[in-house]
């Protein structure tokens, strides 16, 4: 495995503080530290110590202990979070958790006076917690964090390996972060080179991920994803282009490129007798243009391609308060035959009401539930929850961000038959994926 290949003596390079409340807790941190070979540059007691700190330069890991006593560690992510929207954190640091793990006994909510009257299996079963948190609510909290771009390890266990295993992590993203241009580089983009590269299509292009029949392997469907090089800074992730498209109203004039993509990808499929559909993503703002229907229908009726094979993505970057009005926009968008389908279920801000007020075809959930399924048990209850749901309203589903092959059998052991991520296939150019295709053939 990748991780193994970096020696423990790399890990001095790190800059890791220290968030204890006790001196004894705050020394075996250290302690452990010392013999992975890191020397702590700090060490606090609370948290407004640890703002202070991190105003004041970079830092790469804080090692957080979890205890009765305080909620420092679990609050710190809303201090890394609000600090970093705030552009007062330029790198948000790794959190490593850690504490006195214990089981503590099952109660039944809402009757404190079962007591031995309890059923024998519910008097044996225990929580797992760490510094009196259930572990799967450290679990849950650590996805969350995961969606706001701060990575949590959770070390369950003491021990030389597990706080290596997670410095190694810490480690690669800090490599990554240094290799790539910084964030604050992406705000040299213009408005005007955006404009210019929207409307001239210069060096933009668009790649196409494969979506698998989880069982047979076989490719049912495929996501067109853009990508964009600029001349001066090289590749800008669509983290940072859409919403800056988003911020400055361009939304229409990306998705006329998105469309033409598509379009163009769904010819090629078509000369050679593919009838899988194409995925593009479009926020509720776009859906919601006036005519949005109607000029999308026309333009597939134009090119002589049945609207089934288009199938379009809600996004949620740009929330449309109006909930009528969206739903009013994607009832006439399916009515017209073509597939709707609700991105990044379980990250986005509405959409519990927006799956039981307006209708889908299919339904997305985010890799966050599906990357944490070998890890934590309840991840594999949600995706099961989701599967009875989605029997129940009549929609597919799809997981994304399948990176774990050996995820793959578990994910269809709970309902799930389709799926997209790199243990599967990574997005590809399109002559790349028109060959993938005919190799599939
Ligand atoms: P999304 O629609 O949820 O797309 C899936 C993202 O997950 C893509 O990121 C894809 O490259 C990445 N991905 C695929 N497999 C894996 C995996 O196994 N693990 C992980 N960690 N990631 C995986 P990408 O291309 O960076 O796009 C990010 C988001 O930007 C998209 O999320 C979508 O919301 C937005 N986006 C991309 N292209 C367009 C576009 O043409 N128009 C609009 N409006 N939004 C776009
Ligand atoms: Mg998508
Ligand atoms: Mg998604």
């Amino acid at each position: 495995m990748r991780l193994n290949v970096i020696a423990p003596s790399t890990f001095a390079a790190l800059r890791v503080i220290m968030l204890a409340v006790g001196a004894v807790p705050a020394q075996r941190m250290r302690g452990m530290l010392m013999a992975s070979g890191i020397t702590p540059v700090a060490s606090f007691v609370t948290l407004g110590e640890v703002e202070v700190y991190l105003s004041n330069g970079p830092v790469d890991v804080i090692v957080c202990q979890i205890c009765p006593e305080s909620d420092a560690g679990l609050m710190l992510l809303s201090v890394l979070n609000r600090m970093h929207k705030n552009g007062k954190l330029e790198q948000l640091p790794s959190l490593f958790w850690m504490g006195e793990t214990s089981m503590i006994a099952a109660t039944c909510p809402g009757d404190v006076n079962y007591g031995s009257r309890l059923p024998a299996t519910v008097q044996t079963a225990g929580i797992e917690c760490m510094g009196g948190v259930a572990m799967t609510a450290l679990d849950s909290l650590a996805r969350l964090a995961k969606a706001a771009g701060i990575h949590v390890e959770i070390l369950h266990r003491e021990g030389a390996m597990v706080l290596n295993d997670a410095l190694r992590a810490a480690l690669l993203i800090r490599t990554k972060l240094d290799s790539g241009p910084a964030q604050a580089d992406f705000e040299l983009l213009t408005e005007e080179e955006l404009i210019s590269a929207l409307t001239t299509g210069e060096g933009l292009r668009f790649v196409f991920q494969p979506q698998f029949d989880l069982l047979s392997r076989r490719v049912v469907g495929a996501e067109a994803l853009i990508r964009w090089k600029h001349h001066r800074l090289g590749d800008i992730p669509p983290s940072i282009m859409i919403p800056l498209v988003n911020r400055l109203g361009l939304d229409l004039l990306l998705f006329s490129l998105v469309e033409m993509w598509a379009v163009r990808v769904m010819l090629a499929l078509k000369r050679e007798n593919f009838g899988i559909p194409i995925a593009v993503n479009a926020s509720a703002k776009t859906l919601c243009t006036p005519k949005f229907a109607e000029r999308l229908a026309a333009r597939m009726h134009g090119v002589g391609l049945p609207a089934r094979l288009l199938k379009l993505e809600l996004t949620e970057d740009v929330p449309e308060p109006d909930e009528l009005l969206l739903s009013a926009a994607l009832t006439a968008i399916r009515a017209k035959g073509f597939q709707v389908s609700l991105d990044d279920f379980g990250v986005g801000a509405a959409t519990m009401n927006l799956l039981v007020n307006v209708s889908f075809d299919e339904m997305k959930i985010d890799g966050s539930f599906v990357r944490a399924l070998g890890e934590c048990s309840s991840s594999g209850k949600v995706i099961s929850g989701l599967v009875n749901w989605a029997r129940l309203l009549k929609f597919n589903l799809v997981a994304e961000g399948i990176e774990d092959e050996s995820t793959i059998p578990l994910l269809y052991r709970l309902g799930c038959r389709v799926g997209q991520g790199y243990a599967l296939a990574h997005p590809m150019e399109f002559d790349d994926f028109m060959m993938f295709m005919r190799k599939q053939k």
